[in-house]
């Protein structure tokens, strides 16, 4: 177990921003996070627990214990209809999709190159290219941070949504994730619906194909958090009432809107914000990305204070041009618990 003193987060979250933890612990396995958590010298200190810090945005110094997860191993069962994928949580994502793609069993290929760990995959329920965690999850491992018991949830108890699961509600700060098990049909069949991936034939592509074309892709059109820091899509895409995506759509005839049931459309929250003519929007140090709106990133050494800034400034012009209110997908962490873009100001005004 690693103990680091009074460092700066700047290794451990994508960002990069030059913020403080009172103390980072480094954990191999679920014995060391439980005693970590209980350990009496900790006992009021604010904790939280990271992966690869890919969907995180420190507000200011964390006045705590991060406890950085690299529980680690991957063991593979079969039985005749799937590959059972035991994982721990502090594996790489991106290093598991290439590993199970390249020694053939598919359904992770969508999912390449989302930065992050196994670990943190179901809490807000990664994916993209029409595939997401959920369709491949059998279960989730945690420890009840309270008591040090395991416990298992299975996929259909962790209430799955859009980026979402019961991990950011009922069970956060109460239980750590410390595997995730996956199930590969060995039946395989290709997710090709989106934009780049259409142009494959169901009947040849290949999961190292589609995983390939994910790639470039994602390599061409978002910014590398090694060059310049950032976490990804900053906002949700927003789903508001069909009525209101109707009249907007009257307004703005080339508004991507599609559907999202119970009387809802999703919007994207790119377009919007690149309709406010936004992209390279720069407030101190943090920009809108040039290429993608929906990215904010860390351009010149940037503060959290001008990342807050420019996340603002984003939400009040989409609001203003649409009526649409964006929520942030990032999680916000205040100095002592997590937080929100509007309790932030709330709180600074
Ligand atoms: C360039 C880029 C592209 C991205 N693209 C996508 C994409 O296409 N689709 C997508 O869904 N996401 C995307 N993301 C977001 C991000 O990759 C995912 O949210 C990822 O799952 C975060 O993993 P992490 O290990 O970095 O989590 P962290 O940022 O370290 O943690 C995220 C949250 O989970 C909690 N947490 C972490 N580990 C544990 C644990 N073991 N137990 C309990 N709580 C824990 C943390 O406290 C925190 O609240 C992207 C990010 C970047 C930087």
């Amino acid at each position: 177990m690693k103990v680091l003193q009074d460092r700066s987060l700047a290794p451990f979250h994508t960002f990069g921003l030059d913020v403080k933890a009172k103390q980072i612990v480094m954990v191999e396995t679920d014995a060391e996070l439980v005693s970590v958590w209980l350990d009496d010298s900790y006992r009021d200190w604010p904790k939280l627990i990271i992966g690869q810090g890919s969907n995180l945005l420190f507000c200011e110094d964390f006045d705590g214990l991060v406890i950085v997860n690299r529980i680690r191993g991957i063991s593979i069962t079969e039985t005749d209809e799937a590959y059972c994928l035991h994982v721990g949580a502090g594996e790489d994502w991106h290093g598991l999709v290439e590993m199970t793609v390249h020694a053939d069993m598919p359904g992770l290929e969508n999912m390449a190159l989302i930065p992050g760990c196994v670990g943190s995959s179901p809490i807000q329920n990664i994916g993209a290219y029409g595939v997401e965690l959920k369709d491949r999850c059998q279960y989730v491992d945690t420890v009840v941070l309270a008591t040090g018991e395991h416990r298992r949830l299975m996929a259909d108890e962790c209430q799955f949504g859009y980026r979402d699961s019961v991990f950011k509600h009922a069970l956060q700060q109460t239980h750590a994730i410390t595997a995730v098990g996956l199930r590969l049909a060995k039946e395989w069949h290709p997710n090709i619906s989106y934009g780049p991936l259409a142009q494959f034939d169901a009947d040849s592509v290949t999961a190292a194909e589609i995983m390939a074309t994910v790639c470039a892709v994602r390599m061409e059109k978002l910014p590398d958090p090694k060059r310049w820091g950032n976490a990804g899509s900053f906002f949700k895409n927003p789903v508001v009432p069909a009525a209101l995506a109707e009249e907007l759509a009257g307004q703005f005839p080339s508004m991507p809107a599609y559907p999202a049931g119970s009387g809802c459309s999703k919007l994207a929250a790119g377009w919007l914000i690149d309709q406010c003519g936004l992209k390279g929007h720069q407030i101190g140090g943090a920009r809108v990305h040039d290429n993608q709106a929906l990215v904010l990133v860390n351009y010149q050494g940037a503060s959290s204070a001008d990342l807050l800034a420019l996340a603002k400034y984003v939400v009040e012009s989409v609001e203003r041009r649409f009526g649409v209110t964006l929520e942030h997908e990032v999680r916000f962490m205040g100095r002592q618990a997590e937080t929100s873009l509007a309790e932030v100001y709330n709180e600074r005004s």
